[in-house]
């Protein structure tokens, strides 16, 4: 297995995780499919708690500015299965939900809803989340050579620290020293990078950065920051031209961080 040695004044690991840390299928195939399925039992569930209520409120919002905006919204079908005012309330609210999701929106009120759902569903174990077997033995390893190690996803610090506090291998949270979401910027844009750097209190050409997007590893690049590509089973297939520019890897394993001081 050819290995990848990271520059040697590398004192920090970034981490991306679907497609990374996480296959791409867990997201997709587990965690979207887990809201369509239990999110009118779990309205039903919850619906006279403050949190539900909550996300209720900021949903109907949501609603209100998109009706403002002339943005498309889903026709609520007259539905003769359904009786009480409460069951009309939540047969709205998961239909509006679903056409969001279906729609691919991004919206706070939906992220909320579902970050709230799936700690319930990680809490009770009914979800556990995915790691790649050589992805907790690996970071055991670099930080042993005293390389700290972050995390930057899409998904929200919320729900990163629930896949690792619930994952395969147990809560393993404690092997990353802190945590991006898109709040920092999105991972396309160069700027971001630099603002971790910042945060993380170290110059960009100290970090390295493991991603399966090359999108992402170019706008790190930009930046300064050294990144690696990594190839998982399903993951999108690099053009030859991308293949070789990066450093490409399919299991952390092939990182090397020895040699360093
Ligand atoms: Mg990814």
């Amino acid at each position: 297995m050819a290995t990848v040695a990271i520059p040697a004044c590398t004192t920090a690991l970034l981490l991306d995780i679907e497609g990374t840390t996480t296959p791409i299928t867990f997201v997709k195939d587990i965690l979207f499919p887990y809201i369509r399925e239990h999110l009118e039992d779990y309205l039903s569930d919850h619906w006279e708690e403050d949190e539900c209520k909550q996300d209720v409120h900021l949903l109907k919002k949501q609603i209100e500015e998109d009706t403002r905006q002339n943005r498309a919204r889903p026709v609520h079908a007259v539905d003769q299965t359904v009786h009480t005012d409460e069951e009309k309330a939540i047969r709205e609210v998961v239909d509006d939900v679903l056409w969001q999701m279906a729609a691919d929106r991004k919206s706070t009120a939906l992220k909320r809803l579902q970050g709230h759902m799936w700690r319930a569903a990680y809490s009770s174990g009914t979800i556990r989340g995915e790691i790649y077997q050589d992805v907790t033995p690996s970071i055991r390893r670099w930080r042993g050579h005293g390389l700290k190690v972050f995390i930057y996803s899409s998904g929200s610090v919320e729900a990163q620290k629930l896949l690792f506090a619930h994952s395969v291998e147990g809560d393993v949270l404690d092997l990353f020293d802190g945590h991006f979401d898109t709040a920092v910027g999105a991972k396309v844009d160069a700027k971001s990078y630099e603002r971790i750097a910042e945060r993380i209190g170290c110059p960009p050409g100290e970090i390295t950065f493991l991603t399966d997007v090359t999108r992402e590893a170019k706008a790190a690049e930009d930046a300064g920051v050294n990144a690696v590509v990594v190839v998982r089973p399903g993951n999108i297939e690099l053009t030859e031209e991308e293949a070789a520019h990066y450093h490409v890897i399919t299991s952390f394993g092939q990182l090397q961080v020895t040699g360093r001081p």
